[in-house]
């Protein structure tokens, strides 16, 4: 029998991990929520998603605009083994009182404070702690992606510190409301950027101090990495641990990745909606100056955190180890497919 899934806010991320949940053999999606009858909610209703209302009071919105919901947020809820809260960030906070009352596991996203949650997830570095959890927050998509190299890193190489830069796309393609029209933002001015402490909510011990700006773009995030080692390693053997990982894809100026642009052009060949699951790391980029790993790395801000919220399903309903989890997961969603 397949686990019962629900999808707590059809937007950017909800969307996805609806369809990857679609993908999986052991769990399926019971419905998901909108808060208006906008393009969205027709769209779920045509791709076969039975819809419920995230709002009770906008019920009528939707009888008046002629949409079927099959009920409230609280009727899906109550069928449900485990609710993914997909809202917008510190709205997931504000409706966990919800799932604690009607007695359902539920994942959060990177947009709530870390003690939404008994745990901050990644599939890589700690899968194992989050089985049996009732409540677990996958972490932001910039935090996906380092923690994912860093863990490699740390558990291959050891690591001294890390010091990393984040230009961060400053808004996603569909957003008309706000956005960076022209100039570069430190986001913050003042050190440190959130995401070397929220690194630090999966991986405690590492030492990371990041900085970050906003650019005016909507296609991906860039990291510049400065990784200290504690063992020697050189440019192959980092190279060598990347590519034995179906998450990171190592891609190559040669091959015409000269930007995110680039890389986002080849996507759109190969996945729905350009989704890039894997950390796009830079081979050319890899460089060892003494104990120093340099790297440069994109993250495809919109999709990285989808497998993770399919292991966090797997993990805290006791359905797999994470070996089996992670491979189920990447199969079904062509993670390491397109290694070039
Ligand atoms: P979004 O705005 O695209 O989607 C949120 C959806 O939730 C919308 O459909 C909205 O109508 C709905 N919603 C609003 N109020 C709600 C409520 N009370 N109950 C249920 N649904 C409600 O946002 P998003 O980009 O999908 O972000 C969702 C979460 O994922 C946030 O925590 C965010 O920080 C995190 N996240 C976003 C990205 C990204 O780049 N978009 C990446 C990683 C993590």
């Amino acid at each position: 029998m397949k686990v019962k899934v629900a999808i707590n806010g059809y937007g950017t991320i909800g969307k996805r991990v609806a369809d990857a949940v679609s993908k999986q053999d052991d769990m399926e999606v019971i419905g998901v929520t909108k808060t208006k009858p906008d393009f969205e909610a027709k769209m779920a209703i045509r791709k076969g998603y039975k819809l419920y209302c995230a709002i009770p009071e906008n019920l009528e919105l939707f009888e008046s605009a002629g949409i079927r919901v099959e009920g409230t947020v609280d009727d899906l809820i109550n069928k449900a083994d485990i609710v993914v809260d997909c809202s917008p960030g510190k709205v997931g906070a504000q409706n966990k009182p919800m799932y604690e009352k009607a007695g359902v596991k539920a994942i959060f996203q990177g947009g709530e404070k870390k003690d939404v949650a008994e745990l901050s997830f990644n599939a890589l570095a700690n899968y194992e702690k989050a089985v049996g959890k009732n409540y677990v927050r996958v972490v932001s998509c910039n935090t996906t992606g380092l923690v994912r190299v860093l863990y490699l890193l740390d558990t291959n190489f050891g690591i001294e510190k890390v010091r990393a830069v984040m230009i961060r796309r400053v808004v996603d393609p569909k957003e008309d409301k706000k956005g960076l029209v022209n100039g570069i933002m430190p986001d913050p001015v003042k050190l440190p950027s959130h995401h070397g402490p929220d690194v630090q909510t999966v991986l405690p011990h590492i030492d990371i101090t990041t900085v970050a700006f906003k650019v005016p773009t909507t296609l991906m995030h860039v990291h510049s990495l400065n990784v200290q080692l504690k063992e020697k390693a050189s440019e192959d053997d980092v190279i060598d641990v990347f590519e034995k990982e179906p998450r990171i894809l190592l891609v190559s100026k040669d091959d015409g990745f000269t930007s995110t642009a680039k890389i986002i052009e080849w996507a759109r060949e190969l996945r729905i909606r350009y989704d890039l699951f894997e950390n796009v790391v830079w081979r050319d980029s890899i460089a060892v100056v003494g104990n120093e790993l340099y790297l440069t790395q994109a993250i495809h801000q919109e999709a990285i955190v989808v497998p993770e919220n399919i292991d966090a399903i797997r993990a805290m309903l006791e359905m797999a180890d994470k070996e089996e989890s992670i491979r189920k997961t990447n199969e079904s969603l062509d993670i390491g497919k397109f290694q070039i």
